[in-house]
C-alpha cells in the first residue's frame, strides 16, 4: 500500500529530539521554532514527561472510562489550578477537532438554538461541525455544509450586533489569536463585545484555544487578556506535548446531561499522565512567563527589520508578514540556517515553539533572520 500524501513534506527525518532542538538521521541539528505545530510545549522529550509517561505504562496504559479514574480528578483539579477557572468541568477527548465538535454541540443542546457565528480565515478543524465553522470552502464536503453557519468579518463590532439581531445566535466561537488563518490577535474590545452579545441573547462564547491556548500567548488562555471569561473554551496540541489529548472546560451555567458526550479513548490513563506532566512542569519551570518575556523580546526585535510588513502576534505566538519578494526565506531558515518554522497563507512565517525557548534560542532565530534579509 502507497501511503496517501496529506501534506507536502520536505524529506527531512526526525529521530532525535530533545528540548527546542531536533535532529535528523544523519545527526544534523535543527533549531524548532515550530514545535510541531504549536503542540510541543514544554519542549521535547523533556525527563519528566517521559519518566510520568513510562511509569505509567508500566502500570496500566489503558482502561476504559467505566471505572473510577483518579488520573482524571486530578488533572480536572490541576488543570484549574494552573489556568485559574477552578469552578468549571472538563470534559476530555483526543484532538482539537473533537473539542470544538462536541463544544458546539453542547452549545446548541444548552440554548436550543441553531446559529453559530464564525470569523473569515477562521480554522476550526476537520470533523463535520469544526470543518464548517473553518474558512476554508476546500475541505468542507457537500455533507458537511450548513446553513447554520454565518462567516461575519474579522473584527467588525457592526456586523455582529446586526447577526445578533437577525439570528438565534447558539454560539459564537473564535480564536483568541487566529493560527492558520496568519497570527491575527483578537482584540481585547472585540471579545468583550461578544461576552456581552452572548450575555444578552443567552449565546454560547466558545474561546478555541486549540494553538493559541495553554500558556503559549503568556496567559494561560489568551481570551483572558481581554478579562472577561469564556462559557466553553476548547483545547488540544500543547495539552499532551506530543501525545494526543483534546478537551473542552464547561462554566458552570451549562450543565451538560448523561450521554451528550462521550469517547473511547478520551482521558485515558496515558493521556492524562502526559497532561499532568505538562502542567507539572509548566507550573515548576515557569513557562508561561517565559513564553511572555521571550516573546515580548522576539517581537520587539522583529519590529526593528524594515522588510518586515508587519510582526503579530503574543507570547511564543508570533507572526511574520513577509512582502512577496522575500517568500523564500523560510525555505532558506530551514536549509541553510536549519530553523524549522511555521507558515501561513500567504507569506506569513509561523514562529510557536516550545514554551521553554530561551533569549539564547531567540537571538540564534534573529541572526539568522537577519541575514537572510539583508542579503
Ligand atoms: N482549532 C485550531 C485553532 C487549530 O489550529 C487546529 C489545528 N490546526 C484545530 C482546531 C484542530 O485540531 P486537531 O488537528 O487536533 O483536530
Amino acid at each position: 500500500m502507497k501511503l496517501f500524501d496529506v501534506y507536502p513534506v520536505n524529506n527531512i527525518i526526525i529521530e532525535k529530539a530533545l528540548g527546542s532542538h531536533v535532529w535528523d538521521e544523519k545527526g544534523t541539528q535543527y533549531l524548532d521554532l515550530y514545535g510541531g505545530h504549536a503542540v510541543i510545549s514544554i519542549g521535547h522529550t523533556h525527563p519528566h514527561y517521559v519518566k510520568r509517561l513510562t511509569d505509567q505504562l508500566h502500570k496500566v496504559g489503558f482502561y476504559s472510562n467505566s471505572v473510577k479514574m483518579p488520573l482524571q480528578e486530578q488533572l480536572a483539579t490541576l488543570l484549574g489550578k494552573v489556568s485559574g477557572k477552578e469552578d468549571y468541568q472538563l470534559f476530555l477527548c483526543n484532538s482539537g477537532a473533537e473539542a470544538n465538535e462536541n463544544a458546539l454541540k453542547l452549545a446548541s443542546f444548552y440554548n436550543g438554538k441553531k446559529k453559530i457565528i464564525a470569523f473569515k480565515k477562521a480554522f476550526h478543524g476537520r470533523t463535520s461541525l469544526a470543518v464548517a465553522v473553518t474558512d476554508n470552502p476546500k475541505i468542507v464536503a457537500p455533507v458537511n455544509e450548513t446553513d447554520n453557519v454565518v462567516f461575519l468579518p474579522w473584527e467588525d463590532e457592526a456586523a455582529l450586533e446586526q447577526a445578533f439581531q437577525q439570528y438565534e445566535v447558539s454560539s459564537v466561537i473564535i480564536e483568541g489569536i487566529q493560527g492558520v488563518g496568519g497570527i491575527n490577535v483578537a482584540s481585547e474590545s472585540f471579545l468583550r463585545k461578544i461576552r456581552t452579545l452572548c450575555d444578552t441573547h443567552n449565546a454560547v462564547f466558545i474561546a478555541d484555544s486549540v494553538q493559541c491556548g495553554y500558556g503559549r500567548s503568556g496567559k494561560f488562555y489568551s481570551h483572558d487578556f481581554a478579562g472577561v471569561n469564556a462559557d466553553i473554551y476548547t483545547m488540544a496540541k500543547g495539552m499532551g506535548n506530543g501525545f494526543p489529548i483534546g478537551a473542552i472546560i464547561i462554566a458552570p451555567k451549562i450543565q451538560p446531561v448523561y450521554g451528550m458526550l462521550g469517547t473511547t479513548f478520551g482521558g485515558n490513563h496515558l493521556a492524562c499522565a502526559a497532561a499532568l506532566a505538562v502542567l507539572e512542569v509548566i507550573q515548576e519551570e515557569k513557562l508561561i512567563e517565559n513564553a511572555a518575556s521571550v516573546g515580548a523580546y522576539l517581537m520587539e526585535q522583529l519590529r526593528t527589520f524594515d522588510k518586515v510588513k508587519e510582526v503579530r502576534g503574543r507570547g511564543l505566538m508570533i507572526g511574520i508578514d513577509l512582502p512577496d519578494e522575500l517568500a523564500h526565506v523560510k525555505k532558506e531558515l530551514l536549509f541553510k540556517h536549519k530553523i524549522f518554522t511555521g507558515e501561513a497563507k500567504p507569506n506569513v512565517i509561523r514562529l510557536l515553539p516550545s514554551l521553554a525557548l530561551t533569549k539564547a534560542h531567540a537571538d540564534e532565530f534573529l541572526d539568522a533572520f537577519s541575514k537572510e534579509l539583508n542579503k
